[in-house]
C-alpha cells in the first residue's frame, strides 16, 4: 500500500482544518489537507448569517458581555476556560479575516457590518446587541473561499476526494496517521503524519430532516470511536428553528435579527409569550421547543397544522435583496413562496452537532474518564471545528458562535501542533498491521462478484437510521421512546454489520462511500441516544419529558460515550474562566 508522509495530516477542509492547516503552512511544517469534496464544496460554505465578535460597529460591545451570552446560552455546560479564550479572540481573528480578503457587508461609516442575532445582549442580559458580522447572507462562503486560497498561496498539499477510513495508532497510543481511499479508484493509501488533525465537521445527517448537507455524516466521530476513545455530549443537537417546513433547508437566524417574527394559526407571535424580551431572538433551544409545543397544542399552520410561519414581508423588498439574498432564492425555490409578498412555513430541523471529540482549547485531544486525569492528551492527535468538544457551546450553541470557534481553534491547534512538531522532530515508525483493521472492514462490505449475500443496501438502512433517530431522540424525549429506540437501534445495527452492496461498490465508489459513511452515522447516533438516555435532566437542546428541570447539583457534567459496551462516564464542566470571576448558574429567562 502506497505511503506518504507530511508533518501534519490535517482530515477535512471545512472554515476549521483550512484555518489550522493555514497556521501550519505559513510556519513551513509540510501539511496535507485531506477532504472527501473539492475544498470549497465543504459544508462550511453554507453558512449564512455571519461570525460573532464583540467589534461594537453598530451598537457598543464588550468581549466580556459576549462570553455571559455564550455561556447562557450553553445552559451553563460550556467550559468558561474555552469561552473566555474565545471571545477575547473574537476581535483579533475577524480582523485578521478581513485582511486575509473576506468581502464582509460594510455600514455607511465603512466598518464591518454587524446584525443582532439570538440570545445576544449587552451589560449582562440587557438590551440586544448586534455582534454577528455578515457578508451578505453567503459569510461562510466567503470565509472558506478565501482560506482556501490563502492555503494554495501557503503551499499546502491537498488530497481532494479522499476518504479518511481509519486512524494508526501504535501500542503506545500515539497516533501516526490516517488510511484513505481514493474516492475515484477505491485505492488505499496510508498517510503518515506526526500530528494528525481531525476537522470533519458535524454529523446532523443522523437526523431525516437537516439543514445539513449530505457529506456531515460524522466519519471524524466514528474514525476516533474505532480508535477507543470516547465522544463528549453527545445528547445535544441543536434544533434549529427555522428550516423549510418539509424540507429542512436552512433560513439564517439573521431573517429573524433584521426584523422577521413567527406568528401560529391564530396569527399569534407566539415567542411574546415564551420569552417576553429576546421573544424570536431568544436562544435556539428556547425557539424551537416554542415552535413544536404550538404544533403539538393544535396552534399550527397549513391543512396539517405541522408548521408556524415566519413573517418578513413587512422588511421590504430593498432590505431583504440586499441583506437576505440566498434565503429569498431559497425560499422560492423549496417553498415556492417569496418572503418578500408572503409568509414563509418553517418547522424545527437539525443543524448542529453540540457534542464530538473531547479537546481542551488548543485542540489537543484529551482522556478521561472515571476521575482519571481529563487533561491527558492523546499524544499526536488534534480535533477542532464542529466534530470537536471543546466545549464553547455546552448544551445549546449561539447562531454566529461556530464560524467564530473554527477560526478561533483552527488558529490555537495550528500554534499548538507547531510546538509539538519541534519535540517531535522524527516519525514515528508505522505498525506492520497499519491498514489491517480497514482492510478487514472492506472486505466485509464486499460481496463476491455475482453474489448475492442477502444483505440490504446502505441507502435504505440509513434512510432508517435517520427515520428512528428523529423519532425517538428528537427536539422531546420521552422516556419510553428512548428506551424503544436504543432497542431499534440494536436490531438495526445487527443489519448494518449484515449490509452488503454486491457489485454496486464498483460504480464510481458511491455505494461503498454510502456504506462506509453509514458505519460512522450508526456509531455517531448510538453515542447520542445512550448519551440522552443517560442525563436525567432537561439542559438546552435536551429536553425530557421526565425530568423536566436542569439540575445544577448533579448534571454540571459532560458526559462521555464509549463505543465498547456502550459505556457512559462524566467529567465536571471547568466552572473557571482564565482570567476573571466565574458566570455561576441562574435560571434563564430571555
Ligand atoms: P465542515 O465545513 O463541515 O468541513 C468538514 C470537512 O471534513 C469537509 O472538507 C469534508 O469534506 C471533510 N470530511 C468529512 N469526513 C471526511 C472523511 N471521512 N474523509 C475526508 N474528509 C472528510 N455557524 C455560524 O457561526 N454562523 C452561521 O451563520 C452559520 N450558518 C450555518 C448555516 C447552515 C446551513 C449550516 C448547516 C451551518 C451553519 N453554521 C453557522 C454552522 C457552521 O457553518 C459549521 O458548524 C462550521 O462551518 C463547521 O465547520 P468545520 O470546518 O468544522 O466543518
Amino acid at each position: 500500500m502506497p505511503v506518504r508522509r507530511f508533518d501534519t495530516l490535517v482530515v477535512g477542509a471545512g472554515g476549521a482544518g483550512l484555518r489550522a492547516a493555514l497556521e501550519l503552512s505559513r510556519a513551513e511544517a509540510s501539511t496535507a489537507v485531506l477532504s472527501k469534496v473539492f475544498p470549497t464544496r465543504s459544508h462550511t460554505v453554507a453558512a449564512q448569517g455571519g461570525i460573532n465578535a464583540a467589534l461594537g460597529n453598530v451598537r457598543e460591545d464588550r468581549w466580556i458581555w459576549h462570553m455571559y451570552d455564550t455561556i447562557k446560552g450553553s445552559d451553563y455546560l460550556a467550559d468558561q476556560d474555552a469561552v473566555e479564550y474565545m471571545c477575547r479572540a473574537a476581535r483579533r481573528l475577524v480582523v485578521e479575516l478581513e485582511h486575509e480578503g473576506v468581502p464582509f457587508s460594510r455600514t455607511e461609516e465603512g466598518f464591518i457590518y454587524q446584525r443582532p442575532f439570538g440570545g445576544q445582549s449587552r451589560s449582562f442580559g440587557g438590551d440586544q446587541a448586534a455582534r454577528t458580522c455578515a457578508a451578505a447572507d453567503r459569510t461562510g462562503h466567503a470565509i472558506l473561499h478565501t482560506l482556501y486560497q490563502q492555503n494554495v498561496r501557503a503551499g499546502t498539499y491537498f488530497f481532494d476526494e479522499y476518504l479518511a477510513l481509519d486512524l494508526i495508532r501504535d501500542d503506545d497510543g500515539h497516533v501516526l496517521g490516517a488510511v484513505a481511499m481514493a474516492l475515484a479508484t477505491g485505492e488505499l493509501l496510508v498517510i503518515q503524519a506526526k500530528a494528525t488533525l481531525i476537522a470533519t465537521g458535524g454529523a446532523g445527517r443522523i437526523y431525516r430532516t437537516s439543514t445539513n448537507a449530505h457529506i456531515n455524516t460524522g466519519d471524524g466521530m466514528g474514525l476516533v470511536q474505532r480508535a477507543g476513545l470516547p465522544l463528549e455530549d453527545m445528547e445535544f443537537f441543536q434544533f434549529h428553528p427555522t428550516g423549510i417546513a418539509g424540507y429542512g433547508m436552512l433560513i439564517t437566524e439573521g431573517a429573524r435579527g433584521e426584523g422577521g417574527y413567527l406568528v401560529n394559526a391564530e396569527g399569534e407571535r407566539f415567542m411574546e409569550r415564551y420569552a417576553p424580551n429576546a421573544k424570536d431572538l431568544a436562544s435556539r433551544d428556547v425557539v424551537s421547543r416554542a415552535m413544536v409545543t404550538e404544533v403539538r397544542e393544535g396552534r399550527g399552520c397549513g391543512p396539517d397544522g405541522d408548521h408556524v410561519l415566519l413573517r418578513m414581508n413587512h422588511l421590504g423588498e430593498k432590505l431583504i435583496s440586499e441583506r437576505l439574498p440566498g434565503i429569498r432564492e431559497s425560499a422560492k425555490r423549496f417553498a415556492k413562496v417569496d418572503p418578500v409578498t408572503e409568509p414563509l412555513p418553517v418547522f424545527p430541523t437539525s443543524h448542529y452537532t453540540m457534542g464530538g471529540i473531547p479537546t481542551n482549547r488548543f485542540g489537543e485531544v484529551v482522556v478521561g474518564p472515571d476521575g482519571a486525569d481529563h487533561d491527558q492528551v492523546v499524544p499526536g492527535l488534534y480535533a477542532i471545528g464542529e466534530c470537536a468538544c471543546v466545549s464553547v457551546h455546552g448544551a445549546n450553541r449561539l447562531g454566529g458562535n461556530s464560524l467564530l470557534d473554527i477560526v478561533v481553534f483552527g488558529r490555537a491547534a495550528g500554534n499548538r501542533i507547531q510546538d509539538f512538531l519541534a519535540r517531535n522532530r522524527y516519525h514515528r515508525p508505522l505498525p506492520e498491521s497499519a491498514a489491517e483493521a480497514t482492510r478487514a472492514r472492506l472486505a466485509e462490505l464486499e460481496a463476491p462478484p455475482g453474489s448475492d449475500s442477502g444483505g440490504e443496501s446502505p441507502g435504505r438502512l440509513r434512510r432508517e437510521l435517520q427515520n428512528l433517530m428523529e423519532a425517538h431522540f428528537g427536539v422531546f424525549r420521552e422516556p419510553e421512546a428512548m428506551a424503544e429506540g436504543i432497542q431499534r437501534l440494536e436490531e438495526l445495527g445487527e443489519r448494518i454489520r449484515a449490509m452488503d452492496m454486491g457489485d454496486r461498490g464498483a460504480v464510481f465508489n458511491t455505494a461503498r462511500v454510502e456504506a462506509l459513511e453509514l458505519q460512522n452515522m450508526y456509531h455517531v447516533g448510538l453515542a447520542a441516544a445512550h448519551s440522552a438516555r443517560g442525563r436525567t435532566e432537561s439542559r438546552g437542546a435536551h429536553l425530557r419529558r421526565d425530568y423536566p428541570s436542569r439540575d445544577d447539583t448533579n448534571w454540571l457534567q459532560h458526559s462521555l460515550y464509549y463505543l465498547t459496551d456502550n459505556r457512559m462516564a462524566y467529567k465536571p464542566v471547568r466552572m473557571q474562566p482564565m482570567t476573571i470571576e466565574a458566570f455561576p448558574p441562574k435560571e434563564r429567562v430571555y
